[in-house]
Parts: C-alpha cells; sequence; structure tokens
C-alpha cells in the first residue's frame, strides 16, 4: 500500500455556505483507509523550504494574516492562523510524499496541487505553491536533478507555470480548459488547451498524442502529478466533459508513463467542485487506487 499524507489534522472552518469543498479532503481519506491504505499526518512544512519557492514579503503576510483586501478576496479564503497551520501542512505533506516516491515509486498527498499560487501571491485558493517547494526542496538536497509537473486539473496551473519559467530543472506540462479559469493563461512548457465540451475520448486522444513524447524529452527524475478531477462532467468549475471512466483512463495514462520510464510519482489531489461531493470523491479515489495498482504499490 502506498504512503498517503493528508493534512486533515488542521481543521480550517470556512464561513457557511462558501464554495470550497473542505469535506472532500476528509472524505477521500476515509475511503482510502476503508481500502486499506495507511494515511499519514501530513508534517508541517521547513521555512526554509518554503522561501526557496516564495518571496519573502509575501511569506511574512500570509504567515501574519496580513494580505491586504485585494489579495484576500484574490485568495478566495479568510485569512486566519488555522488557514496558515493548514497550508504548511497541505505543503508539508507534499514534499513527504515526495520523499516517499523517491523511496517507494509512489507517494500520494491527499490534498495539494495548489497551482494557481505564484511566488509573491496567491489565487483560487492556493496559498503556496506545494508542487514547486517540494520539487525546488528535492532538488536543493540533491536528490534528483529534474523534474516534470503533469497538471491535469481543468484549470491551466499558471502560478506554476510562471514560477517555473526560468527554472531548467523543472519541466511544466498543463492540459486544461481554454476558455477557464485563469483567463490569462501563463506559459507552461507544454501547454494543450481543450475546448469547452470535451469528452473522453478526444481528452484521452489529447494526452496521448502529447504526454509520452514530452515526458521522455523532459528525462524526470520524479513526476510530480496534479490530478485535479474538476474535469469530471458536471464540475461546478470545469467545462470539460470528463466520465468517471475516463478520468480513471486519464490517471492510469499518467501512472503507466511513470512504470515503463521507472520514473517515481507523486499524486495530489488537486480541483474538484462538482455539485455532488460524492462525484469528486469518487474520482479522486478511483484514480488513485488505479493509480497504485498500475504502480504494484
Ligand atoms: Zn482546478
Amino acid at each position: 500500500m502506498p504512503r498517503a499524507f493528508s493534512p486533515r489534522a488542521q481543521r480550517v472552518p470556512l464561513p457557511a455556505g462558501h464554495r470550497f469543498p473542505m469535506d472532500k479532503y476528509d472524505r477521500v481519506a476515509q475511503r482510502l483507509e476503508g481500502v486499506g491504505w495507511n494515511v499519514l499526518d501530513a508534517p508541517d512544512v521547513a521555512d526554509e523550504a518554503l522561501a526557496l519557492t516564495h518571496d519573502r514579503d509575501y511569506l511574512g503576510a500570509v504567515a501574519g494574516c496580513a494580505l491586504d483586501a485585494r489579495a484576500e478576496r484574490r485568495l478566495g479564503f479568510p485569512q486566519s492562523p488555522a488557514l496558515v497551520r493548514r497550508s504548511r501542512a497541505s505543503v508539508g505533506g507534499t514534499v513527504a510524499a515526495a520523499r516517499a516516491a523517491l523511496d517507494d515509486g509512489l507517494g500520494v498527498q491527499l490534498a495539494g496541487g495548489t497551482h494557481h499560487a505564484f511566488r509573491d501571491r496567491g489565487e483560487g485558493f492556493c496559498v503556496y505553491n506545494d508542487l514547486v517547494v517540494a520539487a525546488r526542496a528535492l532538488l536543493a538536497e540533491g536528490a534528483m536533478r529534474r523534474v516534470l509537473v503533469i497538471d491535469l486539473d481543468v484549470h491551466q496551473g499558471n502560478g506554476t507555470a510562471a514560477l517555473c519559467a526560468d527554472d531548467p530543472r523543472i519541466a511544466t506540462y498543463s492540459v486544461h480548459g481554454d476558455r477557464n479559469y485563469p483567463f490569462v493563461k501563463e506559459r507552461s512548457d507544454l501547454d494543450v488547451p481543450l475546448p469547452d465540451g470535451t469528452g473522453d475520448g478526444d481528452y484521452l486522444a489529447a494526452l496521448d498524442a502529447s504526454l509520452p513524447a514530452f515526458a521522455r524529452a523532459a528525462r524526470p527524475d520524479l513526476v510530480l502529478y496534479q490530478g485535479g478531477v474538476d474535469v469530471l462532467a458536471g464540475d461546478r468549475f470545469g467545462r470539460l466533459a470528463l466520465s468517471l471512466e475516463g478520468v480513471v483512463e486519464r490517471d492510469r495514462r499518467v501512472a503507466t508513463w511513470c512504470r515503463d520510464a521507472g520514473v517515481p510519482l507523486v499524486t495530489t489531489l488537486g480541483g474538484g467542485y462538482h455539485a455532488d461531493v460524492d462525484a469528486t470523491v469518487a474520482a479522486h479515489v478511483a484514480g488513485l487506487v488505479v493509480v497504485a495498482e498500475t504502480l504494484g504499490v
């Protein structure tokens, strides 16, 4: 069974009716425990690791709950010490999952994928960019030389793209809805924008046509996967139309590439905002189970 990390011990009370689905994280963890997975508490992240990716003034403002009103609105969460603790554990869990992946071939973070966080600002529910923080922390330790971020959330990984634009050690690949937020896209090393309403067949064909060649050329020592399930038909913030089976096939392809190339894989949850939270949870769980089966972990 894979090692999975969850920041669920750090609870964040949100205002009633807030559109962020905080519940899904606990439910995904419980479902995986139900099939025998070992879910560990995500550790706090080291300040030095955050400082490799984020601006010092921004880190200070977040830590002190001193973001201005505009920055807080862009983030989408009310500031609180609980949110800071949760966000730190969410990054720490991705760092821990990356270490687990280097040991075991697979490390699972049951949160994270906060790809809209930039060097000096957060947006779209993303305080820190866990993907880039984890990549840079392990690169700095000399644990690896090259990383590939595969971002299949329905929203472009704009923060990740901007953060890594001048970092040749980290290759960025994003498949996303062309007309979705963020409306001004950043430039990933490879972007695959898809039209509204794209379903399983066209989605998987686009993935097959671009991912294997790009990933091979990147020659990564580690893959960080943002497996957002907001690609599902019926997601409130997505515009694509994948079925549950399509999401599982997508995740199987990512894991199969890693298995065949012998590259360790870190999975992060990313988005998922279906009107029916059960549909979001089921897609996350089914995808993770097939990833673990594919990798034999
Ligand atoms: Zn998303």
